[in-house]
């Protein structure tokens, strides 16, 4: 293989530990965002939780107030019950007091009800409460580790940056910009081996995409040293065999 070619090759597995060392740093750093997510989320479910609640104690206090006219109300009632003057008045206030007597045992009962839930509310605020500060104690010990590791991966990085631009180095500008432009498309897999199609020998195929190459091509890599492309993907093709 040419230099160029063999330039490439080996752009190619810099790149490759390259992208690898920058996905292990951003997987350290996201792992600070996830927790700082997951708290985020608790503190949103805590929220809703108490506007639930906020609504749930007005509810019941606007029952309460009912409740209040309505004893009043039955007093009233009562009092005049004492003061009646016929038996069908006496009779009539009666059913109404009943009535009133009844729905204030209805509206009591829908009282004790939201009391209790408003008890169940309560207790889950507090769980989520604990559950945050759980959570946040979990986020600083996850910053302290993800700090510490992403100096030795950042430091990873930087080391294989240089290594990088050496290879970069060592092919011309206008190879340079094509690798980019195809790693770029390809997630950093800019450079494949042609390889032999299994059982059929002077069949070859795309390492990248498996369709077949042209033997017209194959020639060419084996004579010149020229960036030769996937006429179906793009990708730079090298021959393995010759590798090294
Ligand atoms: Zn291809």
């Amino acid at each position: 293989m040419g230099s160029l070619l063999s330039g490439l090759a080996q752009l190619q597995s810099v790149e490759n530990r390259l992208r690898a060392a920058k996905a292990k740093l951003a997987r350290c750093r996201r792992s600070v965002v996830l927790q700082e997510n997951r708290i985020r989320t608790e503190q949103n479910t805590l929220e809703a939780k108490k506007e639930e609640l906020q609504l749930t104690r007005i509810q019941s206090d606007r029952l309460e107030l009912d409740l209040r006219g309505r004893d009043q109300q039955i007093a009233k009632l009562r009092a005049a019950l004492n003061t009646a003057k016929t038996n069908k008045e006496y009779a009539s206030l009666l059913t109404i007091l009943n009535t009133t007597k009844a729905d204030n045992s209805k509206v009591e009962t829908q009282i004790l009800e939201l009391m209790k839930a408003v008890e169940a509310d309560e207790a889950e605020c507090q769980k989520i409460r604990d559950e945050i500060e759980a959570q946040k104690e979990k986020l600083d010990q996850v910053r302290k580790e993800a700090e510490s590791s992403a100096v030795a991966l950042q430091q990873k990085v930087d080391s294989v940056q240089k290594e990088w631009d050496e290879a970069a180095s060592m092919i011309t500008p206008e190879a340079l910009e094509v690798f980019r432009r195809v790693a770029e498309t390809y997630d950093g897999e800019a450079v494949v081996d042609v390889e032999e199609q299994e059982g059929r020998s002077s069949v070859y195929s795309c390492g990248g995409c498996f369709m077949s190459i042209t033997n017209e091509s194959v020639n060419l890599l084996m004579t010149r040293d020229e960036i030769i492309r996937c006429a179906n993907c793009t990708r730079i093709l090298i021959l393995k065999q010759n590798k090294n």
